[in-house]
């Protein structure tokens, strides 16, 4: 087992048994729901602006241990970011998962999401790891306000 792999299995671990930002957020300015099909995940994200930062964002629902744990985490590194910053990391996130395995992912970028450059061994659970993020992506899009 590489250095890597082992990383990746203890924060999904992690992740999926202490999720951050879980429950249901008060008065959100944005809700919109995630749900994976294949897998049977399915979350809802909340999220409250302040300008043109996330000051809050939390999500609820239920997944596999890849989808809640890649919610969690996703949850923590866009909290306080732009709508800019948020939709910088949904694009660079989502280019590793669909890149080959043997294109290093930009690391200076994705920070520790990078433990995620691990779901493309199991190519069946890429949509478990994208679907918080999707969801993302339509919140930020559904609620923009240019
Ligand atoms: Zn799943």
């Amino acid at each position: 087992m590489t250095a890597s792999r082992n990383l990746y299995e203890q924060v999904i671990l992690d992740h999926n048994r202490t999720p951050r930002n879980y429950g249901e957020l008060v008065n959100p300015d944005a809700t919109v729901e995630g749900v994976n099909p294949l897998c049977g995940d399915s979350f809802v994200l909340y999220a409250c602006f302040d300008g043109d930062r996330i000051s809050d964002i939390r999500f609820s629902g239920h997944g596999c241990a890849i989808s809640k744990a890649s919610a969690s985490l996703m949850t923590t590194v866009v909290k306080g970011e732009s709508r800019q910053k948020a939709q910088q990391l949904f694009e660079h996130f989502h280019a590793m998962l669909q890149s080959d395995a043997l294109v290093a992912p930009d690391e200076e970028t994705l920070g520790k999401l990078i433990v995620f450059a691990g779901v493309r061994e199991y190519p069946m659970r890429i949509k478990c790891a994208m679907l918080a993020w999707h969801a993302l992506h339509q919140l930020l899009k559904d609620n923009d306000p240019s």
